[in-house]
């Protein structure tokens, strides 16, 4: 038996004992972790999970995140990128603005754009389609990852359409993937009292359900540290586990710590470093089923970065070029990062930099 990992604890051994026989944890399992201060053993333990999955292996992507447009009829109580119509600052760019901007910020070798949102009224769902038809034409060898699962939910309202309709029109623009914001926490409760007035949980969970069905592989995200309890939170898990186990479209699991600007959201603080690597290595033991678990730079920084790939995290994002819906939350970190710098900081954690595609296919390993 590996004896790497051994804790005194007799509920923490039997959980050690668990992930080695490659059972799956349970709700009081999780819940448990998160309540146990023992770092280390859980850290380590996320690691053995990681290796056995990933190997050495930590993957990048050289992407841009673009936004077309920063008006939103929603009032997420976290949220401090929404403006409305005609407030100073809001904005909402045709498909040659954007090409416009794009050209005037990309670098070689970027191979896919990160697009979201607001959910703009005042632009019909044709306006969407428009927007990634004209970055298709443009550059055709760049993967569109485009709109969060709320976007999707908020297209079908406007235009009549069903789930599967809006992605099919998307799809025949170009659209590859859908990004994995939108979720927050899958709680209804806490939907109502962080005013989430978007998808709700159900909806969130069939608009990716009807993407994988339709052969589209998206990300997934957990927006943590607010109202929420730890049990939230492994629920949350759970519910991506669950469809999971139906559709296996989910190509990767993003923890997205809370960023602390917005007082009305009831944030008192940061979350400390001990919550964020705690909830990379508790993801990547309640999510047997999903490849690949995040560290967001942008979110808990590029240190933290670092340490969390060896407590399970395998994927460190990617260039971004220009980050602003966590930076307007009061983010810290840089809005970007160089190829170079990120794969100092994957070797520096003595790991091997994989340079990827938006489905993971290999492109550059750096040994
Ligand atoms: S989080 Fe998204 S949906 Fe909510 S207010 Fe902000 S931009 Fe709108």
């Amino acid at each position: 038996m590996n004896t790497a990992v051994q804790s005194d604890n007799k509920q923490m051994q039997e959980i050690v004992e668990k992930v080695r026989r490659g059972e799956r944890l349970t709700l009081e399992d999780g819940v448990f972790l998160y309540k146990s201060d023992d770092l280390l053993t859980i850290g380590q333990l996320a690691n053995e999970a990681n290796l056995k999955k990933n190997g050495k292996k930590v993957y990048f992507i050289e992407n841009m995140s673009l936004y077309f447009t920063n008006v939103c009829e929603a009032h997420c109580a976290f949220c401090n990128f929404r403006k409305d119509e005609g407030q100073e600052g809001a904005y909402t760019l045709s498909g040659e603005q954007m090409i416009e901007y794009v050209e005037q910020h990309i670098h070689p070798g970027v191979r896919e754009f990160h697009i979201v949102g607001g959910h703009n009224p005042h632009v019909p769902f044709q306006y969407y389609v428009d927007s990634i038809k004209a970055l298709h034409e443009k550059y055709p060898e760049v993967t569109l990852k485009a709109y969060t699962a709320a976007e999707i939910d908020f297209f079908s309202r406007i235009s009549g359409l069903s789930y599967k309709e809006v992605l099919q029109e998307l799809m025949k623009v170009g659209l590859k993937s859908l990004t994995g914001g939108g979720a927050e926490i899958l709680s209804d409760q806490y939907r109502k009292k962080m005013r989430v007035d978007k998808a709700d949980v159900s909806q969130y969970l069939e608009v990716h359900r009807t993407a994988h069905e339709l052969g589209l592989r998206t990300h997934t995200t957990m927006l943590y540290g607010s109202i929420e309890s730890h049990e939230d939170r492994i629920k949350h898990m759970l519910q991506i586990r669950d469809l999971q186990d139906e559709t296996n479209g989910f190509q990767v699991f993003i923890p997205l710590s809370m960023q602390p600007i917005n007082p009305k959201a009831g944030i008192r603080r940061r979350n400390s470093a001990f919550e964020d690597l705690k909830t990379i290595a508790i993801s990547r033991l309640m999510l047997d089923n999903i490849q690949h678990i995040k560290a967001y730079f942008i979110n808990i920084g590029t240190q933290l970065t670092q340490v969390s790939l060896t407590m399970g995290a395998s994927d460190a994002h990617g260039t971004i070029v220009k980050e602003r819906i966590s930076h307007a939350a009061g983010a810290l970190t840089p809005e970007g990062i160089t190829r170079e710098d990120l794969i100092w900081l994957i070797k520096g954690a003595g790991r091997i930099p994989v340079e990827r595609d938006t489905f993971y296919n290999e492109i550059k390993v750096y040994e």
